[in-house]
Formats: structure tokens, C-alpha cells, sequence
């Protein structure tokens, strides 16, 4: 998603506490994930029911399949929110649960073994606290649309809330006949009885999305489908009074696809759905059935900074390929645990750049990479983590630049150094190898290893396992017979990042390069070079750095 959520002070508070007892490494706890353990789901087939006024579940009823992943397993404990449960059966028949500390332990009559099969259908109605966001859009019409990151979904559906909990999901959604209803997938069917007043819309998703992924969206909206030449339908929902601005909006949708599609692989469901309403972010990526804040079309004629191409404010552009780009990386390949949300977000922050640069040049491309690394940096000097962050409670927290901006950066550092060729050889083999799955960061660097023959242990350990960047400062002297020695000093406190520099000397001969291999802090090099009027360290901006003087 895009994040519109900055670093509370609060939290900065908290991380300087952490840092001054530092020290004390056994303060520092690991992050508990709700990681697969005795079962995992295979399918949800949820069926809800609205009232009226989009206020509350009259009904709901969840079938899961799941699978057990080990022997003797007597209990299934979902997560579950506060709505009531009536009743839980367990292959049709009716089984003891036990609602708790949005738990819902189901209870087996006989324990089941590995791999194993089961139905497990859960009654329950009410009005969930979160997840499934209940409120008035922008021209005051009840709206009810799901916002599920990061782990809010048990809210309405029960599941394994975790994002490598993958599973294919159908939706039966009855509500008032003059609403819209969309969900993941595509739509199956709308059915209206004689004289009823409601609909009832099925929507089926084959393929397997993680559960913060999972969604649907009820309103009264402006519909209708983007025109173009798309391998897939795309169709926009949002308020009445916006409907007007849609079509120009996500304009840059389809060409995203195009754009994604040719880089990486073809668009990996059957519909993409954009949607405008409740959501606490910018944008968020839910599988096919995107829904972007209510603020999306704030300031839409007016804002400033404009889109060369599509005459849209940058940031639409920007949040309309971001989330597109999540469609493959993020949804159809997930990451295996929270400390891969790189693998979502800084793909997303990079393939949105990548869109730039394809479809308006590498000018526009630069200078995004260029805001990213400033906002990283401004992120760097209050807060200090590695990527591949195992400790940050608060999942909230880690909708921050190191996985975003710092993310996109290390993909943009791992193509300088391996080349377009294999870089996007690389990126192809590990989207395919992984798709409707999850991945890990080594199921990256494997893929880019395999792309490139390249050893890239060392480039992950720096840059995703370690904080921090490379600060670069050069300084030469003359070495005699027409030569200087250039020392590269990396200023940083913490260990150094070994990969090639590249240096660019001016002399009033004219200009050349010459590629530093780093071994430590401190390197010298010794090349054939008049004096030196200008050096340049990394001039094509390949490298995330700091330089000083
Ligand atoms: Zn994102």
C-alpha cells in the first residue's frame, strides 16, 4: 500500500529508549509471528449478508478448508474478532469452540492427522470493530469495504491471520439492490428474486491471496469500465460526486499493466477493480480489487506537481502504478514473513519508478529515486534498522522508508551492479518460481545469484540483514609518472558496503572512469590521470549514499 502514516513521535520515543538499552541485547526481543504451525487453510467460502444501511452483518457464514500440517491435531485455532458465533461445525457436524482473545479455538472430536482434510464452517452476525470498515462515503452513502492490513481481517473473517496463510477465496455478498458489490475475483453472478429487495453477488478467486488481501467493497458508486487495450477488464467504483474524475484518474492503469506485464510476466488475475473509499492508506493492494483512500481525488485539478503524460497529479500517477505493481509482487508473490515486507513494498516503490521511467523517461525516473533517497535518509537519522527487521512490534511501524524507499533502492543498486539483462532475467525466474506463493529475501538473492552467476551473499548481508548506507568521502594525491592514488574512505560508523564505486575524474584533458573495488573502510587506487578539477562518486546515482567534502 501507500503509506499517508509517518512515524508518531510516540514511537520515536520508544526507539530511542531501545537504542540507549541497546546494550542490553536481551531486551531486544524477536517479533512473534502467527506463522503456519498445526493447520492452514486452502479455501474460504464466505457468505455475508448486509442490512439496510450497511451497519452491521445480519449474517455471516465462513466455510474453510484447511489442511493439517502434522500429526494429532485436536484443535484449530483460528483468529477471530469480537462478532458473536453461533455455531461451528466440523465436517457438518456440530463441534465445541471457545471464543476468546479474538481466538476461536475449534475443538476436534477425533485429532486429526497430517494432511488431513477438513471443513470447518463458522456461523457468526454483528458488527465487526475493524477490517470490514463500516461508514459514509463523501456524499454521506453507506459504504462497507474492507481494509485488512496488517492483520485485521479476523475481524470479520475468520482465518490464520498471516500473510503466508494463502488460501483461493469466494465471497457471497447479499445487500440492498441499489448498492454495488465488488470483491477479489471475478463476479460469477447477481441474482435478484421477484420482488426482493435485495442482491446477492458472488465473486470467486481462484488463484490464493493472503488474507490482508482479501476484500469486498459495497456502495453506491460511480461504475464503469477504463478504456484501452488491456489483457483484462479494468472497472472503477467510487462516489457518485467523483465519478466525473475516474476515467482521467486512473488513467495510468492500464498502461501500468502493459508496463508490468512486459517487465516482469502477464497481469496474474482475471480483473482489476479500483475502488475509492475506506482505507487508512494512501492505497491498498487488496488481490485485483485495488481501494484507494478518500482523499484520492483531493486537489485533483489543482495540485501543482502534475504528470507530464497523463495531466494527473504526480502523486495519482505515482499511487496508481504502486499499486498495480503490488498485483505481482506483494499479492501474487507474498512474502513469507514480516521481515520480507521489502518484497512488497520496496518492489511496489520501485516498479512504480520503473514505470516512469518507460513511459516518461529516465528524467522523471531519477528524480523519484532521487526523492526516495531522501526520504530514507531523513528516516535514517532518527531510526536505525536493518530491512529485515525482526523486532519492530507494531506492524504499523514497519510501513516505513526502509522498506519502501530504502527497498526500492536496493533493487535499483542490485540492477547497476548486475546489469539490465540479467537483473530483470533474475527478477522473472524468482516471480515465477514463487507466484501464488511466498518468497523470502534469499529466494531473491538465489534467483539474481542464478541470473547473473553473480555472488551476492555478502551485497544481502549488508544492505537487508545490516543497517545503515555507505558515506563516501575521496580524496587523491599525486602518485607521480602521470598517476594519482585515490583514497576512498567510507565515513559511516558501522561495517562497510563492499560493492564496486564508480568514479568519475575531470581533468582539463577531458574525463574519465574508473570502478573502485572496495575491500574496507579504506581504499586506495592508483589510476593514469592528469590533476583532477572535479571527482565524482557514483555519477549515474546507482549507489543509496551520503557523500561529504
Ligand atoms: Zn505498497
Amino acid at each position: 500500500m501507500r503509506k499517508i502514516i509517518v512515524c508518531t513521535s510516540a514511537a520515536r520515543f520508544a526507539f530511542t529508549a531501545l537504542l540507549i538499552c541497546g546494550s542490553v541485547s536481551f531486551l531486544v526481543a524477536q517479533r512473534k509471528e502467527r506463522l503456519i504451525d498445526a493447520w492452514q487453510p486452502t479455501h474460504f467460502d464466505i457468505a455475508i449478508v448486509f442490512d439496510n444501511e450497511l451497519t452491521k452483518l445480519t449474517s455471516a457464514t465462513a466455510k474453510i478448508d484447511i489442511v493439517t500440517r502434522r500429526n494429532d491435531v485436536s484443535l484449530i485455532d483460528l483468529d477471530f474478532g469480537s462478532m458473536p458465533v453461533t455455531a461451528v461445525l466440523v465436517n457438518n457436524t456440530p463441534a465445541h469452540f471457545n471464543q476468546h482473545d479474538e481466538k476461536l479455538d475449534v475443538q476436534l472430536a477425533v485429532p486429526a492427522q497430517k494432511d488431513q482434510r477438513l471443513n470447518i464452517t463458522v456461523s457468526y452476525s454483528g458488527t465487526p470493530k475493524d477490517g470490514l470498515i463500516l461508514l459514509k462515503d463523501k456524499d454521506g452513502s453507506p459504504t462497507a469495504i474492507g481494509d485488512n492490513w496488517a492483520d485485521r481481517v479476523h475481524n470479520w473473517i475468520p482465518c490464520l491471520d498471516h500473510p503466508s496463510a494463502k488460501a483461493s477465496v469466494r465471497f457471497t455478498v447479499t445487500a440492498p439492490a441499489d448498492y454495488a458489490a465488488v470483491a477479489n475475483g471475478v463476479m460469477e453472478s447477481v441474482n435478484q428474486s421477484p420482488g426482493a429487495s435485495v442482491k446477492t453477488w458472488i465473486f470467486n478467486e481462484t488463484k490464493t491471496v493472503s488474507p490482508y488481501n482479501m476484500v469486498v467493497a459495497v456502495g453506491r458508486f460511480a461504475t464503469g469500465q477504463l478504456k484501452g487495450d488491456s489483457p483484462v477488464p479494468v472497472s472503477y467504483y467510487v462516489p457518485m460526486s467523483e465519478g466525473k474524475f475516474a476515467e482521467k484518474a486512473f488513467s495510468p492503469a492500464i498502461p501500468s499493466i502493459i508496463t508490468f506485464s512486459n517487465l516482469v510476466a502477464p497481469y496474474p488475475y482475471r480483473k482489476l477493480a479500483l475502488i475509492v473509499g475506506a482505507t487508512k492508506f494512501g492505497g491498498m493492494e487488496n488481490a485485483n480489487t485495488i481501494v484507494f483512500s478518500p482523499n484520492y481525488f483531493n486537489n485533483f485539478t489543482t495540485a501543482p506537481e502534475r504528470s507530464k503524460k497523463f495531466d494527473i497529479p504526480k502523486a495519482t500517477e505515482d499511487v496508481d502504478a504502486h499499486e498495480i505493481a503490488h498485483q505481482w509482487f506483494g499479492d501474487s508473490v507474498t512474502e513469507s514473513t514480516w521481515a520480507d515486507l521489502w518484497l512488497s513494498e520496496g518492489f511496489a516503490t520501485y516498479f512504480a519508478g520503473l514505470f516512469l521511467e518507460k513511459n516518461e523517461g529516465p528524467d522523471a525516473f531519477r528524480e523519484y529515486m532521487r526523492g526516495n533517497a531522501n526520504s530514507y535518509l531523513a528516516y535514517e537519522k532518527t531510526r536505525r534498522a536493518p530491512i529485515h527487521d525482526t523486532q519492530t512490534e507494531k506492524l504499523f511501524d514497519l510501513l516505513n522508508p526502509n522498506n519502501y524507499e530504502k527497498g526500492g533502492w536496493v533493487l535499483h543498486m542490485l540492477r547497476g551492479m548486475l546489469g539490465d539483462e540479467a537483473f530483470f532475467t533474475g527478477i522473472r525466474s524468482y516471480y515465477d518460481k514463487h507466484k501464488d506463493l511466498t518468497a523470502t529475501s534469499e529466494d531473491l538473492r538465489v534467483a539474481l545469484e542464478k541470473a547473473s552467476g553473480r555472488e551476492l551473499k555478502s551485497f544481502f548481508d549488508r544492505w537487508i540483514y545490516k543497517a545503515g548506507h555507505p558515506v563516501y568521502q575521496i580524496s587523491w594525491k599525486d602518485a607521480g609518472n602521470g598517476s594519482i592514488m585515490l583514497t576512498l574512505r567510507q565515513m559511516q560508523s558501522d561495517d562497510a558496503f563492499l560493492q564496486p564505486v564508480t568514479l568519475e575524474i575531470v581533468t582539463e584533458q577531458g574525463k574519465q572512469r574508473v570502478k573502485i573495488e572496495p575491500k574496507s573502510k579504506e581504499t586506495t587506487w592508483t589510476v593514469k590521470s592528469g590533476t583532477p578539477t572535479e571527482l565524482t562518486i557514483d555519477p549515474d546515482e546507482q549507489i543509496l549514499k551520503e557523500v561529504i567534502k
